[in-house]
């Protein structure tokens, strides 16, 4: 899994403070997609780098939130349960940025947070209320819309 920038954030996870990681090789097609580079294989591996960068950030942020999932293979799930159980361990919260439109899929119950739907430009971002995108958060092992949190 590639990523290709890394950055803390306020902004992607209500109430919390974000180390955000930008996976590489998004598999999605949203239309006027705003990133094209994160389509690309660029960056660095982030099985190589994972464990200096969340040590740089990990006393100044709540979260971790991944921006993307990479191939969506085996492999990229694998690689993301690995950092969860690191970023678990210390109580700190996972977050993954779904580009998909899907419902959360039963791999993806090792994040707290889980953001699904793909960019369309005529619903706009999560920060307008005609989004089509949601942002779930896990409380007590169920997912509960918390998207309005983006309209205050
Ligand atoms: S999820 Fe959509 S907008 Fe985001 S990088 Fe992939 S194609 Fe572009």
């Amino acid at each position: 899994m590639y990523y290709n920038n890394v950055g803390v954030s306020e902004l992607e996870i209500p109430l919390e403070k974000s180390l955000v990681i930008y996976i590489s090789q998004c598999t999605n097609n949203c239309l006027n997609c705003h990133t094209p580079y994160m389509k690309e294989k660029y960056g660095d591996l982030l099985n190589k780098y994972f464990r200096e960068i969340y040590l740089v950030y990990k006393n100044y942020i709540t979260c971790v939130c991944f921006m993307g999932e990479g191939l969506n293979n085996q492999k990229t799930k694998e690689e993301f349960k690995k950092y969860c159980d690191i970023i678990h361990n210390d109580h700190k919260l996972t977050a993954l940025y779904s580009g998909r439109d899907c419902l959360i899929e039963d791999w993806m119950e090792i994040f707290d947070y889980v953001k699904i739907g793909s960019y369309k430009e005529k619903y706009g971002p999560l920060t307008k209320k005609t989004t089509n995108q949601r942002l779930y958060k896990k409380i007590n092992n169920q997912y509960k819309d918390i998207t309005y949190l983006f309209w205050r």
